[in-house]
């Protein structure tokens, strides 16, 4: 396990957790000895310092923001500052444009990138890389499951990784994005990093 250091108890952070992979997030913030609740509900969000929109299925997390009436309560704190950390589908969710999306697909426009899904391929196209990332001395191996691809970053959008040529690791103000699953990679440094702008 690389990076274990920060103790930061007493803030709460909350994984969106209608659909997709939010237990493995979970599991990386108790392994940091952070509070991570579930989020499913209006009253759930309320209680959080911070949120993880997790990878997973975009379209469905859209209709089931939706139908749990979530989508105005988190745009409302994403616009109040809630940091949030979107990685793949929650990078979807999270952007301005969603290309290849479904024609009723919502995102939150909290961050200036336009996205493609499902850019890099099928979900046998899926692939690994270690990737360097700046502010961390080692690379990251960074897991890409059907990810979307930032295909551009507007004003304000500060690019923090690349593979090959793709931006795959972003920032602007309270937002952090990954086109990649960093819960998957046994190591908790981007996790910690997300932490440190709470
Ligand atoms: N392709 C998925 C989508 O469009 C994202 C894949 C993922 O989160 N691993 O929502």
């Amino acid at each position: 396990m690389v990076g274990v250091s920060s103790k930061k108890a007493a803030i709460k952070v909350g994984v969106l957790a209608l659909q997709g992979a939010f237990a493995r997030h979970q599991k990386v913030f108790h392994e940091l000895s952070v509070d991570a609740i579930e989020v499913r509900t209006p009253a759930n969000l309320e209680k959080v310092d911070a949120l993880v929109m997790p990878g997973g299925e975009s379209t469905t997390m859209s209709q089931l923001l939706e139908s749990s009436q979530l989508f105005e309560p988190i745009s409302r704190r994403l616009k109040e500052g809630l940091p949030v950390f979107g990685t793949c589908a929650g990078m979807i969710l999270l952007s301005r444009t969603i290309l290849d999306g479904r024609a009723d697909q919502l995102s939150f426009d909290a961050i200036n990138i336009d996205v493609q899904r499902n850019a890099y391929g099928r979900q046998i196209d899926s692939f690994e890389a270690d990737i360097k990332i700046d502010s961390l001395d080692q690379p990251f191996h960074a897991v890409f499951i059907r990810a979307p691809r930032i295909v551009s970053l507007g004003s304000g959008v500060t690019p923090l990784a690349y593979c090959g040529d793709d931006v795959v690791l972003a920032r602007q103000e309270n937002v952090l994005v990954a086109s990649f699953h960093p819960e998957l990679a046994d190591d908790v440094r981007l996790h910690e990093l997300f932490l440190k702008g709470v």
